[in-house]
């Protein structure tokens, strides 16, 4: 409480603190008393039957329910499976140049950019006057990568894609994660992209 004569103010405002003096020279210093919570009401027994209740009512539901293909909360994977959504990109690839080798100059933009670094490059010199270099080594860790989709954006040559739709599939061990370059090409030989575009509609080009 400030100096001054204060007057008692008991007013409530709902769950704020409880005003219990106001001082006569400024309104706008007062006695407060903060209200702490009763034993009952910061228990966590309440808490954890309301969650069981929970539980509970989708264990019946997923149970006893007849409209089990629209009304679960749970399917039975593998055997059923989820749609998944239109923006749902998949596995990367890696493409191919109109000759067949790989369009990746190793220029490691993926990698710098990749927040996850997951990513690993290592380069090689090429014979070819026209590019200096390409990956001889290009890895992806598909259980580090938060498949953000930079690496696709900060390509400047259209090498690294995102759009196979293929989940990543279950592994024992991380190694077995590792999506290698061949592994990515193959994926990628689905497709060439185009050398040196093809207008705006490089995009819709397979
Ligand atoms: S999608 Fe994102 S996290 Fe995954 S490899 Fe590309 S940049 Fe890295
Ligand atoms: S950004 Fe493209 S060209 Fe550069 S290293 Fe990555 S995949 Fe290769």
């Amino acid at each position: 409480m400030a100096g001054g004569h204060a007057h008692d103010a008991h007013d409530d405002h709902g769950d704020g603190p409880e005003v219990l003096s106001v001082s006569d020279k400024n309104p706008r210093v007062r006695t407060i008393q903060v209200k702490r919570p009763t034993p009952a009401e910061s228990s966590y027994l309440a808490a954890t039957a309301k969650g069981l209740g929970v539980t509970l009512k989708h264990f019946v539901k997923n149970t006893f329910s007849r409209r089990k293909n629209t009304y679960i909360e749970t399917i039975e994977y593998p055997e059923q499976k989820f749609e998944y959504p239109e923006r749902f990109r998949g596995l990367h690839r890696l493409m191919h140049r109109d000759d067949g080798a790989v369009r990746c100059v190793a220029c490691m933009c993926c990698p710098t950019v990749c927040p996850a670094h997951c990513i690993t490059i290592v380069p090689a010199q090429t014979d070819d006057n026209g590019i200096e270099k390409y990956p001889a080594t290009f890895e992806i860790d598909e259980l580090r990568c938060v498949v953000c989709g930079l690496c696709v954006e900060a390509c400047p040559c259209d090498a690294i894609r995102m759009d196979t739709g293929i989940h990543a599939k279950p592994v024992e061990e991380r190694h077995e994660a590792i999506m290698t370059k061949d592994l990515l090409l193959e994926l990628g030989a689905r497709s060439t992209a185009v050398q040196g575009g093809e207008g705006a509609d490089w995009r819709g080009k397979k």
